[in-house]
């Protein structure tokens, strides 16, 4: 990941995206459109998702195989420490190796169910993502990524911890982080003047922030809801009012406001220099190429 951002042309800022585990064959025939797509549009990096339970486990598993071997994307491979033990991890790392996958993003996970409700290690398990950067660490020769928190982990007593526990995980060997979603440009400013001042070493590591193009507002609300973060009334009122108050939302206009504001944030975000922007696509293109477009970081279709 650190490489590819590195190898990037120099003069605009790279970007990558995330994906999630397609849940049927029509599901997963539509990812197969967005990662062709998006292909074409040269991301530094594409991130797939790690869900709680096994088939979407698997499938998590076969796919990032699938982009490393049939596209020219780099995949990075989400896993999560939740009902693991050491040897399941280990194992898992394991068949990542042999499909040549070398990028993980190392996360401990919530517990399944309710994200939220009380964290239960696996009793031959590990309790924090930083144990997980030590054992994939151990195991051969990954690039590793964790997650960080622009506005602290909702587990965190106060954003002075969540730093600690953060710089630990960089310390461990995490070369990068990718933020949870926010959508207020200071909180991922002042995690970063956080990171800086606790350790000027790993402060120097890329901070990729993530950015959601929102789309629709019943997802953005549950989305914030399950991660803890918060969206700002502001923000969130506007959105409302796009919405209307029929029994569906209106999407088109929704999708308007979604657009401009991550927008907005990516142009502040490049000018106070981020490495990349890393997009949650929820497995479409359209919206995160249309951001994309409106920062001239890559091209508009050709008309006709
Ligand atoms: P940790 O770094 O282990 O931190 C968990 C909590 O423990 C924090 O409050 C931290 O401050 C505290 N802590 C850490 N170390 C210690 C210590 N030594 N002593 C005491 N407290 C400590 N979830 C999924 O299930 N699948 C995914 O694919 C996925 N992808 C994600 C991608 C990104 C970019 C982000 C930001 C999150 C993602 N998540 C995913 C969610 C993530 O698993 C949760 O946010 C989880 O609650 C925290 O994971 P973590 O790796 O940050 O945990």
């Amino acid at each position: 990941v650190v490489e590819s951002i590195a190898a990037h042309d120099s003069g605009t800022t790279p970007f990558s995206v995330e994906f999630f585990p397609p849940r049927d064959e029509a599901a997963e025939a539509r990812l197969w459109r967005t990662v062709r797509d998006f292909e074409q549009l040269r991301p530094a990096f594409v991130s797939i998702t790690y869900g709680a339970g096994g088939s979407t486990r698997d499938r998590t598993v076969r796919i990032t195989g699938e982009i490393a071997e049939h596209t020219t994307l780099t995949p990075v491979a989400h896993l999560t420490a939740v009902d693991h033990s050491i040897d399941e991890l280990r194992a898992m790392v394991g068949s990542y190796a042999d499909k040549g996958i070398r990028n993980i993003l190392a996360l401990r996970g919530d517990p399944p169910g309710n994200p939220l409700g009380e964290w239960c290690a696996h009793p031959e398990g590990v309790h924090y993502a930083e144990e997980l950067v030590h054992l994939v660490r151990e195991l051969g020769d990954f690039h590793l990524g964790v997650a960080s928190f622009p506005e602290g982990h909702h587990r965190s007593p106060d954003l002075d911890h969540d730093t600690r526990y953060l710089v630990r995980k960089l310390r461990a060997g995490a070369e990068y982080s990718i933020t949870q979603v926010f959508f207020d440009v200071d909180d991922y400013l002042r995690l970063r003047d956080r990171i800086a001042a606790a350790d000027p070493e790993q402060g120097a590591k890329p901070i990729i922030p993530e950015i959601l193009p929102i789309t629709s507002l019943r997802s953005v609300r549950r989305m914030v809801e399950l991660s803890g973060s918060a969206l700002p009334p502001l923000l969130e009122e506007r959105l409302a009012a796009a919405a209307g108050s029929g029994p569906q939302e209106d999407r088109a206009a929704v999708r308007e406001i979604g657009i401009e504001f991550a927008t907005g944030m990516a142009e502040r975000l490049i000018a106070e220099g981020v490495p990349a922007l890393h997009f949650i696509t929820l497995n479409f293109s359209r919206a995160t190429r249309e951001v994309l477009q409106n920062l001239g970081l890559v091209a508009a279709p050709a008309a006709g």
